[in-house]
C-alpha cells in the first residue's frame, strides 16, 4: 500500500521481499478469504501504549477507501458478521489487486531479497546477497513475528534497535489460551464444544463464540481477550449472557433437583458443557442463596491461563516499535529522518475482524503519501 501510494506520486520505489512471493499472510488470512477490512473501524479497536497514535492515519485512509479499491478491481465480497468484509472467492484476489496497483504505479518488486546489511551515510544503503540499494528513504514493513514458517522475522525490531529506537516488548496476541493443569484435566475432553460467552479481562470485554480445545480455550471471544491478557491476570467468562438459569425455580411446581437444573442449562449451553459444568459446580444445597451462588459462578467463570499458544499460533504480535518514536501523520522516525515504520511491526494491534489489515493499509498510505 505504501509502495503504491508513493509510486502514484512519481517516487521510484523498490519493494524488497525475502520470501519467494508477496503477501503470504494475506493468502492465509481469514481462512483463505482475507477479512480485508471492517466497516466499523474505530481507534478503539486498537491496542497501543499510545491509544491516540493510530487516529490520524485511520482517519485519512478509511475502510471506504480500501473498499473502493476492491470494487475498482471487481472483487466480489460480503459482510460475514460484525462489519467484517471477506472476499467471496479467494484472498489471492487481494494480493493480485495489490500487485496490479504496484505495476501501474511502476513499483519494482524484488523477491528472494535477503537483506544482509543496512548502513546510513547521506542516504540508506541496503545490501542483499545480490545487489546494493541506495535510497533517501527506507520504509520498514516487515510485520510481526507470528508464524515464522511463512517468512515472519524480527528484522524490523532489530533494525529499529540498530537506529536506537525503543521497542515495546513483543507478545503473542489474538492467540488461544492454555489451561492450567487442573482446568485441563477438567475440561480438555470438551475439545470442539463452543458457546457464545462474554470474556473479560483488564476492563475489556468481548461477546462472541468461545471454543474448547484439547489444550485450552480459543474462538473469537478468547482470541480477542487474549490481546489484553498477561500473566498472572485472570479471565472472567460469562457462560450464559442475558440468561438467569436458576430463575426457573421461582416456579414452585419445578422440582429443585439436578435434573431440572440440567434441563435448564442445556437450553443455553451445549449438552456436554452443561453436564460438565453441573458435575463440577453442583449447588451445595437447593436454597435460594445456594442457587444464587451457582448463578454467580456461571456468569463469572474465572480462568487463570497457564499461558498462550505462543507466536506460532498467534494471529498478530502486540507491542513492537514504540509509537512515541514516530510521527503519527507520516510514520517517519522523529530522530532518524527518512526512516519509516508501518503496519504490524509498530506497537499498534487491532482487534480480530479485519482491523489489522486496515491498520496495515492506513499506515502504509500515510507513509506513502509523505515519501
Ligand atoms: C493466520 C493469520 C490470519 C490472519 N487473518 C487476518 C484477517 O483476516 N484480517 C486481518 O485484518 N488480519 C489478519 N491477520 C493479521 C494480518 O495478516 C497482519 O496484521 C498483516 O498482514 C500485517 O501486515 P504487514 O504488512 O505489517 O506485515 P506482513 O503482512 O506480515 O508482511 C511483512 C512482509 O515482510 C516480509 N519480511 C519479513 N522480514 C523480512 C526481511 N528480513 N527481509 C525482507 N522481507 C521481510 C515478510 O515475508 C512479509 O511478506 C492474520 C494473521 C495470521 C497469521
Amino acid at each position: 500500500m505504501c509502495a503504491i501510494e508513493a509510486g502514484k506520486r512519481g517516487r521510484r520505489v523498490a519493494v524488497l521481499e525475502h520470501a519467494d512471493r508477496l503477501g503470504k499472510k494475506i493468502l492465509i488470512s481469514g481462512g483463505g478469504r482475507c477479512n480485508f477490512t471492517n466497516l466499523h473501524c474505530q481507534p478503539e479497536n486498537f491496542l497501543s501504549a499510545n491509544p491516540h497514535f493510530a487516529k490520524s492515519a485511520l482517519a485519512r485512509y478509511t475502510p471506504a477507501d480500501f473498499i473502493a479499491l476492491v470494487e475498482k478491481h471487481r472483487i466480489p465480497y460480503h459482510e460475514k458478521t460484525l462489519g467484517q468484509l471477506f472476499c467471496d472467492g479467494s484472498a489471492r484476489e487481494i494480493v493480485t489487486m495489490l500487485e496490479e496497483e504496484c505495476r501501474v504505479a511502476k513499483v519494482d518488486i524484488i523477491l528472494n531479497a535477503k537483506v544482509r546489511e543496512l548502513r546510513r551515510t547521506s542516504e540508506f544503503v541496503l545490501t542483499t546477497e545480490a545487489q546494493a540499494f541506495h535510497a533517501p528513504a527506507l520504509v520498514v514493513a516487515t510485520g510481526g513475528i507470528s508464524i515464522t514458517k511463512i517468512g515472519a522475522s524480527s528484522f524490523g525490531y532489530d533494525l529499529a534497535r540498530q537506529f536506537g529506537l525503543n521497542i515495546r516488548e513483543p507478545r503473542p496476541a489474538l492467540v488461544p489460551l492454555l489451561f492450567g493443569s487442573q482446568d485441563r484435566s477438567r475440561y480438555s475432553d470438551l475439545s470442539g464444544v463452543s458457546a457464545e460467552v462474554i470474556a473479560s479481562c483488564d476492563g475489556e470485554q468481548f461477546r462472541e463464540k468461545m471454543l474448547f480445545t484439547h489444550r485450552g480455550l480459543s474462538g473469537p471471544a478468547i482470541l480477542q481477550i487474549s490481546s489484553y491478557w498477561q500473566k498472572p491476570r485472570a479471565i472472567i467468562i460469562d457462560l450464559a449472557p442475558d440468561h438467569e438459569v436458576a430463575a426457573v425455580f421461582s416456579d414452585p411446581s419445578i422440582p429443585r433437583n439436578p435434573s431440572s437444573l440440567r434441563a435448564e442449562l442445556r437450553k443455553i449451553l451445549p449438552a456436554r458443557l452443561a453436564d460438565r459444568w453441573l458435575e463440577l459446580h453442583e449447588p451445595t444445597s437447593w436454597t435460594n442463596p445456594a442457587l444464587a451462588d451457582f448463578e454467580r459462578q456461571l456468569h463469572a467463570w474465572e480462568i487463570q491461563p497457564a499461558g498462550t499458544e505462543g507466536f506460532e499460533k498467534a494471529e498478530v504480535t502486540a507491542g513492537g516499535v514504540d509509537t512515541d518514536e514516530l510521527s503519527a501523520k507520516t510514520m517517519e522516525s522523529r530522530e532518524v529522518p527518512g526512516l519509516y515504520f508501518i503496519g504490524e511491526v509498530l506497537d499498534v494491534t487491532g482487534h480480530l475482524g479485519g482491523f489489522n489489515f486496515q491498520w496495515a493499509w492506513a499506515s502504509g498510505a500515510a507513509a506513502g503519501r509523505a515519501l
